[in-house]
């Protein structure tokens, strides 16, 4: 926390005044409470205007509603986000950087542009893919494309069930993404998992990230297309949460898990198959059995048939 004194400044000359009324004098601290009374405590920083500090409480509200919508609950019963002002704003971007710490608690820290307007927040994917990486507890290493994969396929999932794109921006989204992982060639014919564990310092970020994307969009429709709708990836990850989410699981222990609590055998042979894949999969099956049509780059959905009614059920998720 940090007071600044008008008085003090004005004795100091106009300059310190001017800086002070750039700042507000403390931090925001709050706690919010989902239904089941899991909290979330927030932090923004003092380096903010009350106005900008208030706007930024809002959007840390909206997006954090989104991730309660995907199993009808936060995936901690504690967690903090914390927002500070980006020092380096890239034009544009509303949040530069951002990171999650998995400590006790859980933290997501945002930096964002000390200009961003609340509705350009609000419509920035980094906020709901950073959330979305605590609906798994990961210990938060090895097997990178599976956490990254997630984040990468549900943060387009959650602006749609959020109302912040449609249906068929969110299919777009995720086509194009597809396609910028099978663009991304520099390291094919190299398994995922050597792609993966490489990443940092040789790069492939979008073969890695989608591929990853692939698995959990493969996993989803498999699940609705063989059960009628019944089950689903939102409800998988539920039961996943509900046994574990105080445990620090690799990716194989997850994978077991979500086999085992949703009694299918799928994750485990997906994440087998995917390791040894050497380019991002082909998607046009999965988009076919979802009555999707893509066009010269456009995606068009069919409004008739069972993919139609499966398909739709992914953008709405569970109504909770
Ligand atoms: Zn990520």
């Amino acid at each position: 926390m940090r007071r600044i004194n008008p008085g003090g400044a004005l004795l100091l000359g106009l300059g310190l005044l001017l800086a002070g009324a750039a700042h507000t004098d403390e931090a925001l601290d709050t706690n919010l409470y989902d239904r089941d009374g899991c909290r979330l405590a927030v932090h923004v920083s003092a380096d903010f205007q009350p106005a900008e500090q208030a706007d930024l409480l809002t959007w840390v509200e909206f997006i954090a509603t989104s991730l309660a919508q995907v199993y009808g609950h936060w995936p901690l019963q504690q967690w903090q986000i914390s927002v500070a002002p980006a020092t380096s704003a890239t034009a544009g971007d509303p949040i530069p950087w951002a990171q999650v710490y998995r400590e006790h608690p859980t933290r997501v820290e945002f930096f964002t542009a000390p200009s961003a307007s609340p509705d350009a927040l609000q419509r920035a994917w980094t906020g709901y893919h950073e959330l979305a990486h605590l609906l798994i507890p990961y210990r938060g290493w090895g097997d990178a494309w599976f956490s990254e994969g997630l984040a990468s396929y549900y943060q387009n999932l959650m602006q749609a069930r959020a109302g912040v794109i449609t249906e068929q921006q969110m299919w777009q989204k995720l086509y194009d993404g597809f396609q910028r992982g099978l663009a991304d060639t520099a390291f094919d014919g190299v398994p995922l998992a050597e792609v993966s564990d490489n990443m940092r310092q040789d790069g492939g970020f979008m073969r890695v990230y989608w591929s990853g994307a692939w698995y959990f969009l493969a996993a989803d429709t498999r699940l609705r297309l063989q059960s009628g709708g019944q089950r689903n990836l939102d409800l998988a990850l539920a039961e996943l949460n509900r046994c574990c989410r105080d445990q620090s699981l690799s990716v194989p222990a997850i994978v077991r898990q979500l086999d085992r609590l949703n009694r299918v055998v799928l994750f485990e042979i997906l994440y087998d198959e995917l390791v040894v894949a050497e380019q991002v999969p082909a998607f046009g099956d999965i988009f076919a059995s979802l009555g999707i049509d893509v066009v010269d780059g456009e995606v068009t959905l069919q409004t008739e048939g069972p993919g139609a009614r499966l398909r739709s059920q992914i953008a709405r998720g569970n109504g909770l």
